[in-house]
């Protein structure tokens, strides 16, 4: 470590990405394990795909008039002059995945989870980062209503384990092929009739695809948008059972929802059902889950016909929000005495880490009450003392660092005696 020099800039992270540092992550490590336990539970396995991708897999999938392909992608041209892409989102990446491995093949319906980065450069501020973090799943090749509600019970589940309160489910359908254009028609219509009083994005929108309204985060162009059309009066037969079956099952389980007709979730390819969790708990980044159906993904990506679901949740999002139940930390401090105990003490310890026994010990020889000092320093919970006494009567002492009880131990003893204690602590 050297120390900064006088006149020298250091350098700092980029602006909308945080460093989590070790107590942090400990968190995240919890929240991730829940979220892991929680997947695996409704038969989600782990798929995990590269953090960048050819730019035109977002451009294709995400869609060309979404937020994120037109202001928000971190493309950069590599050195062999290919265009490449951090990933804003997951799903084309597994889609692509998918198709690249023909895991199509395997009996369906194919189910998928995965935790890591994803990038877009949107103006960073609470809760919204350039790098942040998602959980996600997809599941590929049900086109049954009950899945849509299934995925949602378990975002609700997943938010119960990570003790998240106070949230509400919104949930809508956006159509699908057949019925949307004539619905884009009419909106269009609306839109037209109040563009001067849009916002410059808008008004493009208006022409380029005027359900990308929805999206706009500007208090006029919201107030402005609902007194447009409302979707779900123009979806077809087809998509109108789905979201009424969607809404049964729902109810089936439980689960009470809000129907939000403007909830078009900023990307391009959903079909049918669109869904998002909210808490009252975060400012104007609400919303910590969100999701929906994007049947046409794969038949467009050159795949088979295969219909897919999947939502996104914000780890950073989650995390600020959940309760999570601090696990206890506990280690034992080995203490040293003399150059032949810290022999003894290196094989130990490495014994004792064998038999999953946390401990650390330092290498500088030094008195016993200085160690003893940087052991409680450092929140041990146990310092074990090994001096060349205690090294002949094959006995050592073993003190609890919170009630100062020292007793005589022989080394076998000390995994249970440890593990013990911990879980009655
Ligand atoms: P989306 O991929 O836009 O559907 O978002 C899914 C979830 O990811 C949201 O509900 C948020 O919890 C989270 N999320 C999206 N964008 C950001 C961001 N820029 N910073 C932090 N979390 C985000």
């Amino acid at each position: 470590m050297s120390e900064s020099s006088p006149g020298k800039k250091s350098i700092s992270a980029i602006k909308g990405t945080k460093d989590i540092l070790p107590r942090e992550a400990r968190a995240w490590q919890q929240a991730e394990n829940i979220a892991k336990n929680v997947f695996e539970l409704y038969g989600y396995r782990e798929i995990r795909a590269p953090v960048f991708e050819a730019t035109e897999l977002f451009e294709k999938g995400t869609g060309q008039t979404s937020d994120i392909v037109i202001k928000e992608m971190y493309t950069f041209t590599d050195k062999g002059g290919r265009s490449v892409t951090l990933r804003p989102e997951y799903t084309p990446s597994v889609v692509r995945a998918i198709i690249e491995h023909r895991l199509y093949l395997q009996p369906g319906p194919l189910r998928f989870y995965y935790i890591g980065p994803m990038f877009r450069y949107d103006k960073p501020q609470k809760g919204r980062y350039r790098q942040f973090h998602q959980i996600d799943i997809e599941v590929f090749g049900e086109s049954d209503p009950a899945i849509d509600a299934e995925i949602v019970e378990m975002a609700d589940y997943l938010l119960q384990e990570l003790r998240i309160s106070d949230t509400e489910t919104l949930v809508n359908s956006v159509g699908c092929r057949k019925c949307r254009p004539a619905y884009i028609k009419e909106l269009r219509t609306a839109a037209q009739a109040v563009a001067a009083s849009l916002c410059a994005d808008c008004q493009r929108k208006v022409t380029t695809n005027p359900l990308r309204i929805f999206d706009c985060k500007i208090e006029t162009c919201g107030e402005l948008a609902r007194r447009f059309p409302e979707i779900t009066a123009y979806l077809c037969a087809e998509c109108d059972d789905h979201f009424r079956n969607f809404r049964a099952y729902l109810d089936l389980y439980g689960i009470p929802y809000r129907i939000e007709p403007r909830l078009v979730r900023g990307i391009d390819y959903y079909t049918k059902t669109t869904f998002e969790i909210t808490t009252v708990k975060l400012g104007a980044q609400n919303a910590v889950v969100g999701g929906g159906r994007y049947d046409d993904m794969m038949k467009d990506f050159g795949g088979p016909d295969i219909c897919g679901i999947g939502f996104a949740a914000g780890m950073e999002r989650l995390l600020s929000v959940a309760r999570l139940e601090k696990k206890p930390e506990s280690f034992v401090f080995i203490a040293h005495l003399g150059s032949e105990a810290k022999k003894v003490a290196l094989g130990i310890a490495r014994d004792l880490r064998r038999q999953a026994v946390e401990c650390l010990l330092e290498f500088k020889e030094r008195g016993l009450k200085a160690q003893l000092g940087r052991a409680s320093k450092l929140q041990a919970s146990w310092s074990l003392i090994i001096g060349e006494e205690e090294i002949k009567k094959g006995q050592f002492l073993l003190k609890n660092m919170k009630t100062g009880v020292q007793r005589e131990v022989r080394l076998e003893d000390i995994p249970d005696l440890v593990r013990t204690e911990s879980r009655q602590d």
